[in-house]
């Protein structure tokens, strides 16, 4: 088995995400330049995508462009970057496993490899929770990664060209498209797919109104994280859309041709998708002995450190208990992004021999983007407490989330460089992905 080895004090990332990417980073410009410190960060895939933009590359309103390369992110940020997926873990040893890389026809392009570390940090977010419900997994889309969004948006434009593309107009029957789950997720993809609808008709390749959009939730009240006079507004612009809301709907079985729900109804759907709720991924449970929770999340304490002295959790991996509230830190953007700022600072200290940082979440509030028709959400502030807000500030704060994370990657110039090429870019070419 091929294996890594180093001289410096190695801090071994596994995660490009949210939280890792940016940690990855910051640790790469101050003590990777410095060479104080060699850092590896280890990610399943070859590029890193801002998870809250995967429902515009499932609708297709969102291109490849917003794609980060991990390897030139490594080499401009002076840390190493290895291709692979981890599958285990030995403390003792301090040692970690990757599987063989494979390319699509099976072939072995990397082997199984070890990589020692002195400091591990755990960052490898979260999947969707199918609460082993029958036939999920079979014929359910998902929105976990960006491999999925992409087969999405295939999906979705090949089903919308098999369903009006050379039919007689009178005869065909809606593209029926169901959302297992009212959460931020499934609400912000009904509206993505909403526009996506009108959008194909004025390309000529849809008939206005010929797609049914349902979401099915068990729940009595759609975006739990809102409070209730945001949840009502949403739920009234998702009507005035057309959406279909079914509450308090408990899904029991999906088959290929539609949802069975536990009071007995039948919903037909050409497309389903599932955005029921989240956990970290099974492997994580029981690794090497390591502490996690029923969701597999790894519990850390108030530095983020696991229940080794060596390794730290950050992002939607990590139960991180949340003062003063009855949950645990929720598994949100927000949160991987300020836990691998605290964790940043700690790191550091680590080398100097200096105590960690405890970390402390602040909600800033959560914002639901309903596409070009609404922003809604609340606002948190220390003087003002929570703030409902809407349109064109909530669409404005929404996106400040996504740019505080490009900043953290590119830095400020390129990031305004960034987003001035995009919005150039929007304005010339189609709205939407269409192969
Ligand atoms: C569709 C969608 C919309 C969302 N919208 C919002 C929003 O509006 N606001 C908000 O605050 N949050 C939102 N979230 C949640 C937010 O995206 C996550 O909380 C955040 O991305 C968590 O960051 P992370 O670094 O923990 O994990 P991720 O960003 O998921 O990154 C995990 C990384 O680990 C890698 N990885 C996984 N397994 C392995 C392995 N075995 N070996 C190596 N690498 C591995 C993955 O390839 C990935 O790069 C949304 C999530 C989704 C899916």
């Amino acid at each position: 088995m091929a294996s890594e080895q180093h001289q410096k004090h190695s801090i071994v990332i596994v995660g490009g995400g949210a939280a890792g990417l940016e940690l990855a980073t910051r640790l790469g410009r101050n003590l990777g330049k410095k060479g104080l410190a060699d850092i590896v960060l280890i990610d399943a895939a070859t590029s890193h995508i801002w998870k809250p933009l995967l429902h515009e590359v499932a609708a297709g309103t969102l291109d490849e462009s917003e794609l980060v390369d991990y390897l030139a992110q490594a080499h401009r940020s002076h840390f190493r970057f290895r291709l692979g997926r981890m599958e285990g873990l030995n403390r003792k040893k301090k040692e970690i496993y990757v599987s063989p890389t494979l390319n699509s026809q099976g072939e072995e392009l990397i082997p199984r490899r070890t990589f020692g570390y002195d400091t591990l940090v755990m960052s490898v977010g979260s999947v969707s929770n199918t609460f082993n419900i029958k036939g999920v997994d079979e014929h359910c889309l998902f929105l976990d990664t960006t491999a999925q969004a992409f087969k999405f948006q295939k999906q979705l434009f090949e089903s919308y060209l098999k369903n009006y593309i050379g039919k007689d107009p009178t005869s065909v029957k809606p593209l029926a498209i169901a959302i297992v789950g009212a959460g931020a997720t499934g609400v912000e993809l009904a509206a993505q797919l909403h526009e996506v609808t009108e959008v194909l008709s004025i390309y000529g390749l849809n008939e206005p109104g010929n797609a049914q959009l349902t979401i099915i939730e068990a729940a009595t009240r759609l975006l739990p994280a809102l409070p209730d006079k945001l949840a009502n507004a949403t739920r009234q612009q998702l009507s005035k859309l057309g959406v279909d809301l079914k509450m308090g709907c408990r899904v029991v079985e999906i088959t290929e041709d539609g949802i069975y729900t536990q009071d007995g109804q039948f919903i037909a759907a050409n497309i389903k998708v599932w955005a029921a709720g989240i956990k970290a991924p099974d492997w994580l449970k029981n690794l090497d002995g390591l502490e996690s929770n029923p969701i597999n999340q790894l519990v850390v304490d108030s530095t983020l450190k696991t229940s080794d002295d060596h390794i730290f959790a950050i992002g939607d991996c990590a139960a991180c208990v949340w003062p003063g509230h009855a949950g645990n830190v929720p598994p949100r953007a927000q949160a991987a992004h300020q836990q691998a700022a605290t964790l940043y600072k700690t790191l550091l200290r680590h080398l100097q021999g200096k105590p960690a940082v405890a970390f402390t979440y602040y909600d800033y509030g959560s914002l639901v983007s309903l596409g070009k028709y609404s922003t809604v959400g609340n606002l948190m502030g220390q003087l003002m407490g929570s703030v409902s807000v809407g349109g064109f500030i909530a669409k404005i704060v929404y996106w400040s989330l996504y740019k505080m994370h490009q900043v953290a990657l590119h830095g400020h110039f390129r990031t305004v460089m960034l987003s001035l090429s995009n919005l150039f870019r929007r304005s010339v070419y189609s709205k939407i992905k269409m192969h």
